[in-house]
């Protein structure tokens, strides 16, 4: 049976004969039709936006082709490495993103923010794994309190059980009884993941309930009114993370966003990230989202305003034309979105067929406690400058469609009429648009400092034969503390390195591709010295590429026990005493002398993102140490 809009369209589409596969031109046409089609309907959708042309055209850029890996100060200035994959590092990118931090900065009040996730419920999924347990509970917005009809899935797909907020029946949040939730539930998490909703949410109220657990604010609605200033302002009210999709009121593209100022939570989600959860951030989507914050803080102040402005006027204009509009005596909305009552209209299914029929783009939402409606938002048109006079012939148009006072096929040529009308983007930031302060013209990248030699990046290894491997009793001790250290909770593998100096005097460390959980003596290799950049060793294989920090730390401070594990110890950490190092590249020379630069302060070190560093004198002080932080983060 063809599909109604296939009935209404004037021309048939080309794929109409379903010769599959379709040739390509015929596929031209879709898309062309479609692009025509999208030219010609009334976007009152609540969860859509409009990209600025130069963001649009990003996305079609050839650097859409490209890898964009890891995290910015993992990637460090030239080629990125992901684990062994290198590749030629996009520097400039890099340059914009920390214009963006910096812009996430001073909108949100972030100091950190994450741009890899690929969309809303990619964030999600990632807030879930990296702060969350299989068995915990997850709090969430129910269904019909206006929560997204996705949470309690991904929840119990990923094992997690969840529990909701209770709400008056005003769409309010009932803080007491959600307290008696919250202590009877134990929630390890409480996410406000709302998708249809008027007003703003008690954050504050809700942290005081939460204490120590995180509470995560998913803005995915309204994170463009956040950003302009409107609505509210979760991180400074109390949130832990801000987190949403940046294509609904932010008008970016389809993509995520995590934004919080806690460095341990904002670490965890971003090596959980790192481990698994996105290898492609999706270069050209990322750069067009870098843009869109930049027009955001040049010009989203006067948009938010205008968004929620634009909002009560058309809800107004609708309930003046005899329309019944949710939430009239509380001013209809705060934000973007507002609801129309379907009950005396028709079905829900049925009304929102027939603004389909007249070209009208909105959402139908069961919310509320199961109050039927058709969501409207209006965003994309306030995007496209609608000024009063657009909304007055919109709310017509609109109503008698609702209203049924004409047939819906002859109100579609009015609705095309109109949205022909108004084609250009506002608020692109812009000096013709921009209100905010006047763009800088153009970046001048710091220069170097003369006169210093540069370190490489990367140390030599020099390999001879070692003509006897280190005996069972030599590496034991190493062996034990590599047990130990290599099991720690939260740990993503067993990789890692460490180090001894045998009774002797030789220092041994472990060969490049070992696990430290399970360490043989055939896995040591031993280093004989160093010369320039270039390490010398005896052994079968290269030693790990950490070899140096190893060197180092026996040349510094005479350690004659060293272990390296790959564990992010999270919020613990801020207990356990272990001095903090910014994170640096893996295996690399600027890693080592930073670890070396810190060790004379601490005998636990931890590389952000990377993993923690233990040295001793003695194999019963290492096992000291390791043990104390173990029982810290366990
Ligand atoms: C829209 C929405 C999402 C989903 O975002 P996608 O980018 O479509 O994955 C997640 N959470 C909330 C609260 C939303 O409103």
């Amino acid at each position: 049976m063809p599909s109604s809009v296939n009935r209404t369209s004037r021309t048939e589409p080309a794929g109409h004969h379903r010769e599959f596969p379709l040739s390509l031109a015929a596929i031209d046409e879709l898309v062309a039709e479609e692009e025509a089609e999208d030219a010609r309907v009334l976007h009152l959708t609540a969860n859509e936006t409009v990209l600025s042309p130069r963001a649009r055209a990003v996305l079609a850029s050839p650097l859409t082709s490209r890898y964009l890996l890891e995290h910015l100060d993992m990637r460090g200035p030239s080629p990125a490495r992901l684990g062994n994959l290198l590749l030629r590092g996009l520097d400039r990118i890099g340059t914009i993103e920390e214009s963006a931090t910096e812009v996430c900065r001073r909108l949100f009040g972030a100091r950190y923010a994450e741009f890899r996730c690929l969309s809303g419920l990619h964030a999600m999924q990632t807030t879930f794994a990296a702060l969350s347990r299989p068995g915990d509970t997850v709090m969430r917005v129910a269904t019909k309190d206006g929560g997204h009809f996705l949470t309690e899935l991904i929840c119990r797909s990923f094992g997690r059980r969840s529990c909701t907020y209770v709400f008056d029946d005003t769409m309010t949040i009932d803080l007491e009884r959600t307290r008696e939730v919250v202590e009877k539930e134990r929630p390890s998490l409480l996410f406000v993941d709302a998708m249809n909703y008027l007003f703003p949410f008690p954050i504050a109220e809700l942290k005081a309930i939460a204490g120590d657990v995180p509470l995560v604010f998913d803005a995915s609605h309204t994170l463009g009114l956040i950003a302009g200033g409107r609505f509210q302002d979760p991180l400074r009210e109390g949130a832990d993370l801000l987190q949403a999709n940046t294509h609904k009121t932010f008008f970016g593209p389809q993509k995520g966003i995590i934004l919080g100022n806690d460095r341990s939570l904002m670490e965890e989600l971003g090596y959980t990230l790192s481990t698994g959860m996105v290898s492609s951030q999706h270069t050209a989507s990322t750069v067009a989202l870098l843009i869109a914050l930049h027009e955001m803080w040049y010009d989203g102040r006067e948009y938010a305003a205008q968004v929620i402005d634009n909002a009560r006027r058309l809800a107004g204009a609708l309930r003046d034309r005899g329309v019944p509009v949710v939430a009239e005596e509380r001013g209809f909305t705060a934000n973007h979105m507002f609801f129309v009552d379907t009950r005396p209209l028709g079905s829900g299914p049925a009304v929102i067929q027939r603004l389909v029929r007249a070209g009208v783009s909105a959402n139908r939402a069961v919310a509320f406690n199961h109050l039927d409606t058709i969501r409207f938002g209006v965003q994309e048109i306030t995007r496209r400058g609608y000024d009063h006079d657009d909304l007055d012939e919109a709310a017509d148009l609109v109503a008698a469609v609702l209203l049924e006072r004409q047939e819906p096929e002859r109100i579609r040529p009015r609705v095309a009429e109109l949205v022909g009308r108004r084609r250009t983007v506002r608020y692109t930031g812009d000096p013709a648009s921009a209100a905010g302060p006047p763009a800088r013209e153009r970046y001048a990248p710091p220069t170097a400092p003369a006169g210093h030699p540069a370190r490489p990046r990367w140390i030599g290894v020099r390999l001879t034969p070692l003509p006897e491997p280190v005996t069972e009793a030599e590496c034991a001790g190493a062996q034990r503390l590599g047990r130990l250290a290599g099991a720690f909770p939260h740990q993503i593998d067993s990789s890692g390195n460490v180090s001894f100096t045998s009774t002797d005097g030789r220092l041994f460390v472990t060969g490049s591709g070992t696990y430290i959980k399970d360490l043989a003596p055939g896995d040591f290799v031993e280093l004989t010295g160093a010369e320039g950049w270039t390490l010398h060793c005896r052994g079968d294989g290269p030693p790990s590429a950490e070899a140096y920090l190893h060197h180092l730390l026996r040349e510094r401070v005479g350690a004659r026990y060293v272990v390296h594990n790959h564990c992010i110890p999270g919020r613990a950490l801020e207990t356990s005493g272990a001095l903090v190092i910014p994170p640096k590249e893996y295996g690399s020379v600027a890693l080592a002398e930073a670890v070396a630069d810190a060790c004379q302060d601490s005998q636990v070190m931890y590389v952000r993102r990377h993993g923690l560093v233990f040295w001793a004198h003695s194999y019963d002080e290492c096992l000291a140490l390791i043990e104390d932080v173990r029982r810290i983060t366990g």
